[in-house]
Order: C-alpha cells, then sequence, then structure tokens
C-alpha cells in the first residue's frame, strides 16, 4: 500500500472525491464508506473535537499581537474544520496575528462538491463564498491561500498525510486529526503518521481527534503524546486529546539548509534592494506581517527593468516527468491566480483571464504537450485541444493539438506592482542604487558608489537579478542575464478575433488598449536595454509560425521592424532554471567549513553553516516572474520570519541558496 500510495503522490494525477449524497444532502465518501462529519450536527462537532479540545479559544486569546499560530489537519474534506477555526480566530485572535492552516488532503473534493457541502453552513457563508472563489482550477501540488488581508492562510497538501507531512517543515501548535474511521481507512492512521506529528510538534503541541480507537491511542502515545480520554460528541462516547510530552530528536539535516538562528529581539524592519516583482513581492509579503519595509531601486519608479513589459504571460512550462521545476511552477501558477484575482480587476487592462494555449514547435514538443494532456491533471488546470477546437477557441487557426491553460491568460506587471505598493509598510526610496551592504551592531545598511547611506533595517533581502551580482555578498551566485526584446503591434480590426495568448516560439496576447505585445527574443550576446530592429524582425518572423493567420490579421508585410515600439529587458536566470531564494551563506567560510565535502560528497558535517545574519535573496526568476514571484515572497516570508514553509521540504532545499556552493564542493571531488 505504501508503495502505491507513492505512485500516487509522484504522479500528476488528481484525484477528486466520489461523494454520496443522502436524502438530507449530506456528504459521505463512496471511496471509504464514511461520512464527512456528523449526520447530528457537523459544525457543532467541529467546534466540541477539534477547537474547544485543543483550548483555541483561551489560548488565541492569550497570543500576543503579532503572534504566528499553526493547526495541521488530516484530511481537509469540505473544508468545514478550516472555516470553524478561520470562524473562531476572527472572533478571539489579536489583529495582528496570523493563522496558518496547513491541511493534507489525498481526494480533494471538486469545486461543485465543496460548494454543495458548504451550503449546509449558512452561518458560515461570508467566509466560504470567500474560499470557494480561491477554489478554482487546482493544480496538484501545495497550493497556498491567504484570506483576510493575509491574517489567515491556509496550505493545502495534495497528496498522501504520512508523504505530506514528511515534506512539512513547520512548528505546529494544534493538530485537527480527523480523516474517516480508523476502521475504514486504515491506511491513514499509520504509525509513521504518529511520528510525523511528533517531529512536527515541540512540548506542549496539543491534538485532538474524534476516534478513541485502541491502535491511534497507543500509536500517538508511543510517538510521545500525552493523551485523555473525553467524552465525544453526540452519541459518540469518547474522543482523544492530548499534547506531546518531550522533544522528539530530529534527523539529520543538511547544515547549510538549515534555517538560521533567527533573532526575534529585533525591530521588524527590512531593506528590500530591487523594486521589480520580486523585490516588490517579497516587500509585500513581509508588509503584509507587519514588517517596516524600505524598498530601494536604483530607478526612480517602479518596475523598471525586465517587470515593465505591458502584458506578462501566464506561462507555465511543465515536464510530464514531476521534476522540482514543473513541480515548483505548478504550486506558483496556482498561488499566482489566486494572488491577481484579489489584486487586479480582469478588466483587459489590468488582466485578462482568457486562457492561454501552449503550441509546440516540433515533435519532441508535440510529444511532451501530448503527455501532459494526459497525465490526468484536472480539465480546470490544463487540456489537450485538437487543432479544430484550439483554432475554435483562439479565433484564429491553429494547425497542431495544442494545450490549454484555461484559467490563465495575461496580467500588467506595472499594475501590479503598484497594486502591491499600496500595502501599508512600504517605503519606496527611488534614485537609490546600492553598491553595498555594511552589518553594522546587528543592522545592514544600504551604502551608494560613494559610500552614502540610504537606509538601515534590521534584515535585508537581495532580488537585484543580475545587479546582485555587485554586492559582495551575492557576488556568490550564478546569475546570468539574458536579453529579451518585446514588439509593440498596432491592432487591427482583425486581429480583434484572437481571444487567447499563443505560445510557440513566442508569444503573442490578445489586444491591450489597441495594442498586441509580442515577445520575446532570447540573447546572449548583448546586455543593454535598447531596442533593436533585428530583435522586432525576429518576433515577426516567430510570429508567423503561431498562426497562418498572422500574416493577414497584422499586416505584417507592411511593418517596418525599426518603426516598431519595442521594448527590452534582462532576463535573470540560473544554471538549473530555479530561482534562489533563502539565506545567503559566506562562501569563503562555507568552502572552509565543509572542506571534507570535497573529498567525500557523503559525509554528513554539523557545523553550523556561517550565513550573514538576516541577508536573505529572492531572485532568478528568469522569464517567469509574474507566476513564481507571488509564491516565492511567501516562501521568502517564511525563511524570514521563521514560518512554516509553504511548498515542500525537497523543492525549498532545491531553491535555497547554498545549493550552488554545495555543488561547486562537489564537483571539486570530481
Ligand atoms: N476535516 C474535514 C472537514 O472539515 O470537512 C473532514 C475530513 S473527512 C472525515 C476525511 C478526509 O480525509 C477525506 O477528505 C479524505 O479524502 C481524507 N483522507 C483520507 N485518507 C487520507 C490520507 N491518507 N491522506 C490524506 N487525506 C486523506
Amino acid at each position: 500500500t505504501a508503495f502505491a500510495c507513492r505512485e500516487i503522490a509522484m504522479s500528476n494525477e488528481t484525484q477528486f472525491a466520489e461523494l454520496i449524497w443522502d436524502a438530507d444532502g449530506q456528504p459521505s465518501s463512496g471511496r471509504f464508506g464514511d461520512v464527512y462529519f456528523s449526520r447530528v450536527n457537523g459544525l457543532a462537532e467541529t467546534r466540541h473535537v477539534f477547537l474547544q479540545h485543543n483550548q483555541l479559544a483561551e489560548r488565541w486569546a492569550a497570543l500576543a499581537e503579532d503572534a504566528n499560530f499553526s493547526i495541521a489537519e488530516t484530511g481537509f474534506g469540505t473544508g468545514l474544520n478550516f472555516l470553524c477555526a478561520w470562524e473562531l480566530w476572527e472572533r478571539s485572535a489579536p489583529r495582528g496575528a496570523r493563522l496558518h492552516f496547513i491541511s493534507c488532503e489525498r481526494f480533494p473534493l471538486h469545486p461543485d462538491d465543496l460548494r454543495k457541502a458548504l451550503s449546509l453552513w449558512p452561518e458560515l457563508q461570508p467566509l466560504s463564498d470567500t474560499l470557494l472563489d480561491s477554489y478554482q482550477a487546482l493544480p496538484p501540488g501545495w497550493q497556498h491561500f491567504s484570506f483576510s488581508g493575509g491574517r489567515i492562510n491556509l496550505t493545502l497538501l495534495i497528496g498522501d498525510a504520512v508523504q505530506m507531512f514528511e515534506q512539512l517543515d513547520a512548528q505546529i501548535d494544534a493538530w485537527f486529526l480527523d480523516g474517516f474511521a480508523p476502521a475504514k481507512n486504515p491506511d491513514m492512521w499509520r504509525p509513521e503518521l504518529f511520528e510525523q506529528m511528533a517531529r512536527l510538534s515541540v512540548p506542549g503541541t496539543s491534538m485532538a481527534t474524534f476516534t478513541c480507537a485502541g491502535d491511534v491511542r497507543r500509536g500517538l502515545q508511543a510517538a510521545g503524546f500525552q493523551l485523555n480520554k473525553v467524552p465525544g460528541y453526540g452519541s459518540k462516547r469518547e474522543m482523544l486529546c492530548g499534547h506531546l510530552q518531550h522533544p522528539v530528536t530530529q534527523q539529520w539535516q543538511a547544515p547549510w539548509l538549515c534555517r538560521p538562528e533567527a533573532d526575534l529581539q529585533q525591530p521588524r524592519t527590512a531593506l528590500v534592494i530591487g523594486a521589480g516583482l520580486a523585490g516588490i513581492s517579497s516587500a509585500w509579503a513581509l508588509a503584509r506581517r507587519g514588517w517596516q519595509v524600505t524598498l530601494l531601486d536604483r530607478h526612480s519608479e517602479p518596475a523598471s527593468e525586465a517587470s515593465g513589459n505591458p502584458q506578462g504571460i501566464l506561462y507555465v512550462r511543465l515536464s510530464p516527468h514531476s521534476t522540482p521545476l514543473s513541480r515548483f511552477v505548478e504550486s506558483s501558477y496556482g498561488h499566482c491566480l489566486r494572488h491577481l484575482q484579489a489584486l487586479l480587476p480582469d478588466d483587459g487592462v489590468n488582466r485578462q483571464a482568457c486562457g492561454v494555449l501552449q503550441l509546440p514547435t516540433d515533435e519532441a514538443e508535440l510529444k511532451r504537450l501530448q503527455a501532459l494532456g494526459e497525465a490526468g491533471y484536472p480539465p480546470s488546470f490544463l487540456q489537450l485541444l485538437d487543432s479544430q477546437q484550439a483554432s475554435d477557441l483562439a479565433g484564429v487557426a491553429i494547425n497542431t493539438q495544442a494545450l490549454l491553460f484555461p484559467a490563465a491568460g495575461w496580467a500588467n506587471p506595472p499594475a501590479l506592482c503598484r497594486a502591491m505598493l499600496e500595502q501599508p509598510g512600504i517605503r519606496l526610496l527611488g534614485n537609490s542604487a546600492v553598491a553595498q551592504l555594511d552589518h553594522r551592531q546587528g543592522q545592514w545598511a544600504a551604502l551608494d558608489a560613494n559610500g552614502q547611506h540610504l537606509a538601515t533595517a534590521g534584515v535585508a533581502v537581495i532580488c537585484g537579478a543580475v545587479d546582485s551580482l555587485q554586492l559582495a555578498q551575492s557576488a556568490q551566485l550564478p546569475l546570468k542575464p539574458i536579453r529579451g526584446q518585446i514588439t509593440h503591434l498596432p491592432a487591427t480590426p482583425a486581429s480583434r478575433s484572437l481571444r487567447t495568448v499563443l505560445c510557440g516560439a513566442g508569444y503573442i496576447s490578445p489586444a491591450r488598449l489597441d495594442e498586441h505585445h509580442v515577445g520575446a527574443s532570447f540573447r546572449f550576446d548583448r546586455f543593454d536595454s535598447e531596442p533593436s530592429e533585428e530583435e522586432n524582425a525576429g518576433n515577426l518572423e516567430m510570429l508567423r509560425g503561431l498562426s497562418p493567420d498572422m500574416e493577414s490579421l497584422l499586416a505584417l508585410q507592411q511593418l517596418q521592424p525599426a518603426a516598431l515600439k519595442a521594448r527590452a529587458g534582462l532576463r535573470c536566470s540560473t544554471p538549473d532554471y530555479l530561482p534562489v531564494i533563502g539565506p545567503l551563506a559566506d562562501a569563503d567560510a562555507f568552502f572552509e567549513d565543509y572542506a571534507e565535502l570535497a573529498k567525500d560528497a557523503s559525509k554528513k558535517p554539523d557545523t553550523i553553516t556561517r550565513t550573514y545574519p538576516g541577508l536573505f535573496v529572492n531572485t532568478g526568476h528568469g522569464s517567469r516572474g509574474l507566476v513564481s514571484c507571488p509564491l516565492s515572497a511567501e516562501l521568502l516570508a517564511a525563511w524570514v520570519c521563521n514560518e512554516a514553509f509553504p511548498l515542500p521540504r525537497d523543492l525549498v532545499d532545491a531553491l535555497h541558496p547554498s545549493r550552488f556552493l554545495h555543488r561547486r564542493l562537489i564537483r571539486r571531488q570530481q
């Protein structure tokens, strides 16, 4: 069974729950033959079992103004427990505190079923409507949601509980052990689950469950929980609640990937260097957590470089093989859609959820798209279309099969940047080129090239794309500039028939304010931002390959590449195409401390990594910053604030800045 579970988790397939509805409209699971909640009163049961027996009302009333509280749950199901916790949080926790609800779910409810199930609870309606608005087009992987101005956060781990919790890096305050009766779902109630619960807990972490089954009780006790049998809800005689008694010995973890010691006494102030999508998203995520952020940029205006294009495409390039990059992009994409939905109107100027059609450029690409189309993704996430369907949808002739991402489209990155900059707590300092970062008396000072002081804060976050290489601490990163140019094309009456974004060797989007944007070139030999005629010509040529209609729709023949409006910028890419997010280590100290790895990579050193205190990086987003920055900023903030990571630990490691130092050491071995 364990092997079968792994198979499921490693595939892209999302298997929805199969619900059976009784005469009263109450759901139960066809797969497990059990109810989702008490037939008597699910709401009262949740309050009794999970809220009351984790003493949440009392604990939350006593929290500090800036506290974080994490709940983990097995079995998100209909989200009833989550909504009840949210509702109680609003009534009892301080306004500045944040709840993080982390729930795993192997068989998520289809959005239609979720709506039907939640309609049973009119008193929760405002909250369930908010959840339902976001619970759409769920891609696989971990999905992060943020509600109530960031005070309520939900991370849904879609997969088997044990496997998901193995990948969780968090410190849980309370457990909701739900998940169908142990007799009907023995697979979940395994000793490994209780071990994961203990690993993620500290002494005092509480737990509650509706069941009192002997195996569960013994398993939890063996893992270190002290338990009480208390009266259950309704006709259930008994249930269990308790807490972890002793800390659990943690397994070895590569010290360069561990969380650095957080200085919790520091005032919560940060410098963020670079006012593009990565920097602004990072500033936003910190400011939402109550931080005072100074955002510095050498330009007078935000989003002046690569993040300044008028139409950013929600393009996700996936591999059918669930690579780390592909999994990162899936989680980022879902989060990005929710982030855009919350911040920008779908008005054809700020954004347009018009769908994105990915077209193959050759046989190998066609095979990749076909494999993705057959990989079991939900159709709300992606669908393989034949050329007729693709043509009907796009409004122009498409000669091949194509992969549709129905919820995608384009957004105006500068508008997104402006919307995020409205968050209170962010101060933008333009015309401020940071040339040096000095650590003095526990604070980071940003200086310009003349040694002039620009700003000071307890934490610094470098989000400067390839300019990050100019700063001594981040010069170690293998960042490469790749120039890209987009061409603006005047819309024509005929070109208005284009209804979706088309992406092949390049892309074109439906018109925004009477202009299409076509791009983008890839150049490795030029690092300036002066547009070139040659790249305009290349973009027009690329267009002809997307659809035979392009020539006539846009009157390409009559266009003069030299006369076309264009915009060029530098992408910042890394050797593994993943961005760089996390704390920065001192590179010289790293090579000294872990020199033995160069001789034997299998060594497990335990020397604590010498990181620069309070120094972090979030950059290297290549051409997909629009998709990846919102979630990356949540990850960055989780590093800075020592919170649960919104991504599985293996992905957090794959994004860690020190991965490159480690690789350099290991290569020396060869
Ligand atoms: N907490 C839910 C609520 O508030 O509606 C009810 C949970 S329902 C009783 C149990 C849930 O656990 C189901 O949604 C089921 O799909 C999920 N589940 C069962 N086995 C699982 C496993 N091994 N890993 C993750 N989720 C699982």
